[in-house]
């Protein structure tokens, strides 16, 4: 455990080591252990396993010094994204980015369905994000989008949600607490995917949620917590013990995979068999238009060897995939784009490997 006037002092890569482990004393373990049980004696702090669990806890000490706040561990991404969106009220107005992760899009729309509003605004629109705050209830954002990487400016438009009270959720999945931390420009609460960057191995499916911690932080929080208690979509301990042994790693690993990412957005530029490339200057993912149409872009994927083709992102391994495969994907994004998850390979592999399948289209 580093203690709460340490942890202010440490480096992130250092916090990333040391937090979340058991206090130290002679013999005791380096590691939080995995702790299986469903219920506790009675007349301790927590009674039954679907409200706490010392394993959980780890983490959310580790994530929420991570973000500058208070963090908890949701059972995925979506359990997080529905516990944050519980925040709106029914029939209330959200506005959110044109394009959104898909799961969250689907929710958006489900929210329209039963009688609320959905103004979407597209991401490098910050005068449309200002003026549509003044009649809503939240705010929805995500920097870059996922897959087009555009980014918001979110400073601008957390300060004005602040200013006028409407409540502000990031999805930082993709640029992790490393490369944006949102509740210090005035986010009320964050949203993660751990099954990506944090985590990081593609071994597990999990969320968290990270509030303020201020008098409003912590009364979003409970209502996160209660909904996540209620609904009962929490985390098996051996998930969150796998993540956070993960997130040891994240600075290392992030570093990496966002030099390869670098180094290949800009080789990819003078590409033939590449008609754009969208990579917003930081971070591992990078997406291209492949010149040509979507059979094209379904070739490059099946025709590499080292890049995996899948869903999902922010493993050691790098991973490929066209998005319009999947129906729910917004059809703003290219029928023949593709998105790139760089790993920590060696990017002389990644590269000749790429180059291969994309000259063969
Ligand atoms: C994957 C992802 C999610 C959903 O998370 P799960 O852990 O798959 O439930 C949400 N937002 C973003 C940006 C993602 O990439």
């Amino acid at each position: 455990m580093v203690r709460e006037e340490d942890s202010q002092q440490l480096q992130v890569e250092t916090f990333l080591v040391a937090s979340g482990r058991p206090e130290r004393s002679p013999g005791a373990s380096v590691n939080v252990g995995v702790e299986l049980t469903s219920t506790y004696a009675a007349d301790g702090v927590v009674n039954y396993a679907r409200s706490g669990n010392p394993t959980w806890n780890a983490f959310e000490e580790a994530l929420g010094g991570l973000e500058g706040g208070r963090a908890l561990v949701h059972a995925s991404g979506m359990g997080a994204i529905s516990a944050a969106l519980s925040l709106l009220p029914a029939g209330g107005t959200v506005v959110a980015p044109d394009t959104t992760y898909n799961g969250t899009g689907d929710l958006l729309a489900a929210h329209e369905q039963a009688g609320g509003t959905v103004v979407r605004v597209h991401a490098t629109d910050t005068a449309g994000f200002l003026a549509a705050l003044d009649t809503a209830e939240l705010v929805w954002l995500e920097s870059p989008t996922n897959p087009l990487m555009d980014v918001i400016e979110l400073d601008v438009v957390l300060a004005r949600a602040r200013e006028v009270g409407v409540t502000s959720v990031v999805d930082n999945t993709l640029s992790t607490p490393l490369l944006c931390r949102p509740l210090s420009l005035g986010a009320d609460v964050v949203v993660h995917s751990v099954t990506k960057y944090l985590s990081g191995h593609s071994d597990v499916v999990l969320g968290a949620t990270v509030v303020g911690d201020t008098e409003r932080g912590r009364e979003l929080g409970e209502r996160l917590r209660r909904h996540r208690t209620l609904h009962g979509a929490i985390a098996g301990p051996m998930e969150v013990y796998l993540a956070l042994r993960g997130l040891r790693t994240l600075s290392v690993r992030l570093e990496r995979a966002s030099a390869n990412a670098a180094e290949l957005a800009a080789r990819l530029e003078g590409h033939p068999s590449v008609a754009r490339v969208r990579y917003p200057g930081a971070g591992a993912i990078l997406s291209i238009d492949v010149a040509g149409d979507a059979d094209a872009a379904e070739r490059v994927c099946a025709a590499t060897r080292v890049w995996l083709h899948s869903t999902s992102l922010g493993g050691v391994e790098s991973q490929v995939e066209r998005r319009r495969r999947h129906p729910s994907e917004s059809t703003q994004v290219p029928e023949s784009l593709l998105r790139l998850s760089v790993g920590i390979e060696n990017v002389e592999d990644l590269w000749a490997d790429l180059d291969r399948a994309l000259s063969a289209v």
